[in-house]
């Protein structure tokens, strides 16, 4: 006889098990068949709404077996997949087998890593976690830090710990009324959009951030970072921090890491490395010069559920010295008596980030790390990265694909018709709407799925393969279906202007 239930929230040992089997062979499926499914669904949302059961909660509850059941056949029937060989939209990687398991582990488990005493084994998995991440790049082991929710969140902690360490240390009591000047941030007009939301979320107004030009690379351009920050100085404005950017996000480029580090020491800035997407390239031999000033950077974000292939969600921030994360985020409440544990030994994670109580996103890291070793993640990174360099060489190659960018693991392209020779099929705006429309089309078809660049005002096709999954037959297969899309649509568009 099984126990009866205690409360609605038990599932007995024999229920759990079966359902837990259940899931398990069902998404060892959906892994190992995962490119024979739609890549994503083209379902409305009226539609997809109609699938959910019922409208409000029922008062007794279902039974757990027919929900899981129910619930898995929803999930894979209606999702996107970014573990599909050609899903190369955006940036998140395929989730590593066993990151997806260390994630289920990890709940049963349960701990709440934001003190010690709360989570003892977990607390030492996230600081070796973050002393491999740091190993791993190649940057000195003292630098410390801890994971957050992903890229966002990794650049705030580092623009929080940059200002504390640069700004007056009245601040704190004061706030914004006792500085007299503006407190100023550099960075490339190809920095992603986090720093707008920091500089308006903590009160610096979007005033106070400096776009810098790029080259036409996509690079910062340095003389033009030094000049800004002279031109500031000059007119009694505060310089505090630089934004590197290591991966941008529309074409893959690295700044002068090397060169920012210099002007950072000449002017005693913060530098800070933007590297959520690009970082784990550092860590291949070949890309050593690219990387080259990475070993100088006072903070660094990176983010392991894009090119360390762990599930969603891992964000990760190092900082130099971490002594700046305690001095920014700690705060000891009477009702935290955490001294029987001594507070000055205890690695209290809630004193080194905006979070308080946090879950165990250092173990899938941790697992995935060991499980694939150094060199395998070395070798899946290169991989992805020669990849790209054929998605770039077979459009290059086609006469309807102008291949346009290629870095780290991005590439940009965008079609081009047959007849495109000095007429109004060559014309700009023809060709960016013609491949606006592609793109659209290719992200529903549920064959393959990239997102967008704009590139010198060219709206291009951006592959970005962070995927362990992807072969040389997805690459030549997405050309393929690109072309013949392309023509399509041209096809519509060409024959409704006539
Ligand atoms: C992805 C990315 C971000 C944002 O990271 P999230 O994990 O989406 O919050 C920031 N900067 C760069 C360079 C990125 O590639």
């Amino acid at each position: 006889m099984p126990h009866p239930k205690k409360s609605a929230l038990e599932l007995n040992e024999k229920e759990f098990k079966e359902i837990g089997y259940q899931l398990i062979d069902s998404i060892a499926h959906l892994i190992n068949n995962m490119s024979d499914l739609a890549l994503t669904t083209d379902v409305s949302t009226e539609e997809l709404r109609a699938q959910l059961i019922g409208h409000s909660i029922s008062d007794e509850g279902v039974s757990a077996k027919e929900l899981f059941n129910k619930t898995t056949e929803l999930l894979i029937n209606y999702s996107l997949f970014n573990g599909h060989p050609k899903f190369m939209g955006f940036i998140t990687s395929a989730p590593a087998p066993i990151g997806i398991l260390g994630d289920l582990l990890g709940s049963a488990i349960n701990p709440n890593v934001s003190a010690q005493i709360l989570s003892p084994i977990a607390t030492e998995i996230e600081k070796q976690t973050i002393e491999w991440i740091s190993d791993f790049i190649g940057i000195d082991s003292g630098y410390g830090g801890l994971l957050v929710s992903g890229g966002n969140m990794a650049n705030f902690t580092g623009f929080l710990t940059a200002r504390t360490s640069k700004i007056p240390i009245k601040f704190k009591e004061k706030g914004f009324s006792c500085l007299k000047a503006k407190w100023i941030v550099y960075c490339s007009e190809a920095t992603h959009t986090w720093i707008e939301k920091a500089v308006v979320l903590f009160g610096h107004g979007l005033d106070s951030v400096r776009w810098i030009p790029v080259d036409g690379d996509n690079k910062i351009d340095d003389n033009q970072l030094e000049n800004s920050i002279l031109e500031d100085i000059k007119n009694g404005d505060s310089p505090f921090m630089v934004v590197g950017t290591a991966g941008d996000v529309s074409t893959g480029a690295v700044d002068n890491l090397k060169r920012i580090s210099e002007i950072c020491k000449k002017y005693e800035l913060w530098f800070h490395i933007d590297g959520a997407y690009g970082t784990p390239a550092a860590a291949l031999p070949e890309l050593s010069e690219t990387f080259s000033g990475i070993t100088e950077a006072d903070s660094i974000a990176l983010d392991p559920h894009k090119w360390l292939y762990a599930p969603l969600e891992a964000g990760c921030i190092l900082v130099k010295t971490p002594e700046h994360l305690t001095d920014t985020f700690s705060s000891r409440p009477e009702y935290y008596n955490f001294d029987g544990f001594n507070p000055e030994l205890a690695h209290n994670f809630y004193e080194y980030g905006m979070q308080n109580s946090r879950g165990f996103r250092a173990l899938k890291v941790w697992l995935v790390l060991q499980h694939s070793g150094k060199k395998g993640i070395i070798d899946a990174i290169r991989k992805d990265i020669e990849l790209s360099r054929l998605f770039y060489n077979l459009a290059s190659a086609n006469p309807n694909l102008e291949a346009i960018t290629q870095n780290l693991s991005i590439t940009t392209l965008r079609y081009i018709p047959n007849e495109a020779n000095n007429n109004i099929y060559s014309d700009l705006n023809y060709l960016n709407r013609l491949n606006e429309k592609l793109l659209s089309s290719l992200q529903k078809s549920g064959e393959l799925f990239l997102s967008n660049a704009i590139i010198n005002k060219k709206f291009s096709l951006r592959a970005c393969i962070v995927n362990f999954k992807t072969s040389e037959e997805d690459i030549k297969e997405c050309i393929d279906i690109i072309v013949k899309t392309g023509k399509q649509i041209h096809l519509e568009m060409s024959s409704k202007s006539i």
